[in-house]
């Protein structure tokens, strides 16, 4: 008796409206203001900043957690 495949995944399905990355065309929930920031595959972190999307380029820094200071990474420039 085999049971039906079931996907395993920490992200709940994405509703409603969604964010595409610019860069590479992954799609993803669209973040809201307050959020932890959307960190694309290809390096670029998206985070709603009261409404407005603030990009940062990333790459593989701190790979598996939001750093503390994740504001700071949007506020370079
Ligand atoms: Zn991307």
């Amino acid at each position: 008796m085999s049971k039906p495949g079931v996907t395993y995944t920490a992200e709940p399905p994405i509703e409603g409206k969604t964010f595409v990355c610019k860069r590479c065309k992954r799609t993803y929930a669209f973040p809201q203001p307050g959020d932890r920031p959307i960190r694309c595959e290809c390096g670029w972190w998206y985070l709603n900043d009261g409404g407005n999307i603030r990009e940062a380029y990333n790459q593989r820094i701190e790979p598996y957690r939001t750093p503390r200071s994740v504001r700071a990474v949007f506020t370079r420039s």
